[in-house]
C-alpha cells in the first residue's frame, strides 16, 4: 500500500453552456458554524449565496471537463484536507469522502483576513492502490499538464476597512463598496489551478507565465505577479470589452472584474477544457463595465 500527501494552497501569505460537465458545488457547512458570511437568516448572508451561484454557474458554463468520482472502498481510503474557510487554518475534512463525477466541493466562509478574500484547491492524504492514488491525485487527468482537483475552499473578508462594505447584488458596486461577486470569481480561479496547480507552475519561467493559450491571448509570455496572478493591472477582454484581468492580485472599490479572455486562457493551459460560449458568459457581462473611478483604494484579492 502507499501513502501520498498532497497540500496545495494559495495565497495563504496574505490574507457548452447546457451540456458542459462541471458541478460546482459550494458547501457553507464551516461558516454556519462559525462567523456567519453566508448566514441565511440575514439578506447579506442570502445575496452572496445568490452571488456565489452566479459565480458556480459561469463556471459550470465554460469548464466541459470530464473529472472521475472519488469512492472510496476497501483498502482505499482518503481525506481532504483544505484551508478551513472560517479561520484560514489547514483542516482535514470528511474521512472517506464521496465526490461525485465532473463535481467540484468547495468549502466557503468568511473571516477577518487581510485581504478581501483568499482561495485555493485542496490537497488530500490518501491509503491505497496506485491507481488509486492518481484517481485521488487527478481524477483521470494528466497530473503533469491537467488539473482534477476534488475542490477546495474559498474565505471572504469579515471586515472591510472602516467607511467601505461588500456588494453583495447581482449590480455594479458604488464608490464605498467592494465587489464581492468579482472576488469570488477571483478565488475560484484560485481554486481550479491558477497560481498554486503543478500545471501553472510548469509553465512559470522567471516571473513569466509561458503557456500557450495564454501566449496566444496576450501577444507574450505574461509577466507574472508573485507566480500565483498576473501582474498587476494586465489587461484583456470580457466579450470584446477592454478590462483588467480578473486574476491580477488586486479590485479597486467601486469595480466589477469579470473572468477575461486571459484567464480563461490561463485555465486552458493548465488543462480545463474551455466551451467558449458568449450565452453563457452574458450571465456576469451584463452589468456593464465601468470605467475605473479615480482615487481607488485597491485591495489585494489574495
Ligand atoms: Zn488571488
Amino acid at each position: 500500500m502507499r501513502r501520498a500527501v498532497l497540500i496545495l494552497t494559495v495565497c495563504l501569505i496574505s490574507i457548452s453552456p447546457a451540456t458542459a460537465a462541471i458541478d460546482v458545488v459550494f458547501d457553507y457547512y464551516y461558516d454556519d458554524n462559525a462567523n456567519g458570511f453566508f448566514d441565511t437568516s440575514t439578506a447579506d448572508g442570502l445575496a452572496a449565496r445568490d452571488r456565489m451561484d452566479d459565480v458556480a454557474s459561469y463556471y459550470e458554463g465554460i469548464l466541459n471537463d470530464t473529472l472521475l468520482a472519488i469512492t472510496p472502498s476497501g483498502v482505499n481510503t482518503w481525506t481532504p484536507q483544505f484551508s478551513n474557510p472560517a479561520t484560514g487554518l489547514p483542516i482535514s475534512g470528511e474521512i472517506d469522502m464521496n465526490v461525485a463525477a465532473d463535481t467540484l466541493i468547495v468549502y466557503a466562509g468568511g473571516r477577518d483576513m487581510g485581504a478581501l478574500g483568499q482561495g485555493g484547491a485542496g490537497g488530500y492524504s490518501a491509503v491505497g492502490t496506485a491507481a488509486w492514488l492518481d484517481l485521488v491525485a487527478s481524477r483521470g487527468e494528466n497530473p503533469i499538464t491537467d488539473f482534477g482537483p476534488w475542490g477546495g475552499s474559498v474565505s471572504f473578508n469579515t471586515n472591510l476597512p472602516t467607511d467601505y462594505s461588500w456588494n453583495f447584488s447581482a449590480n455594479d458596486p458604488e464608490s464605498d463598496e467592494y465587489d464581492f461577486l468579482s472576488v469570488a470569481i477571483h478565488e475560484m480561479g484560485h481554486v481550479l489551478g491558477i497560481g498554486g496547480a503543478t500545471p501553472w507552475q510548469n509553465y512559470i519561467s522567471g516571473s513569466d507565465f509561458t503557456g500557450p493559450a495564454a501566449r496566444a491571448e496576450y501577444g507574450d509570455d505574461v509577466p507574472l505577479n508573485d507566480n500565483a496572478h498576473w501582474k498587476e493591472g494586465t489587461k484583456s477582454e470580457v466579450d470584446g470589452v477592454d478590462q483588467e484581468a480578473a486574476m491580477d492580485p488586486t479590485i479597486a472599490n467601486g469595480k466589477r472584474k469579470y473572468f477575461t479572455d486571459l484567464d480563461e486562457a490561463g485555465l486552458s493551459d493548465i488543462g480545463w477544457e474551455i466551451v467558449p460560449e458568449p450565452a453563457t458568459l452574458c450571465l456576469l457581462v451584463g452589468g456593464g463595465i465601468g470605467l475605473l473611478l479615480k482615487q481607488q483604494r485597491r485591495r489585494k484579492t489574495a
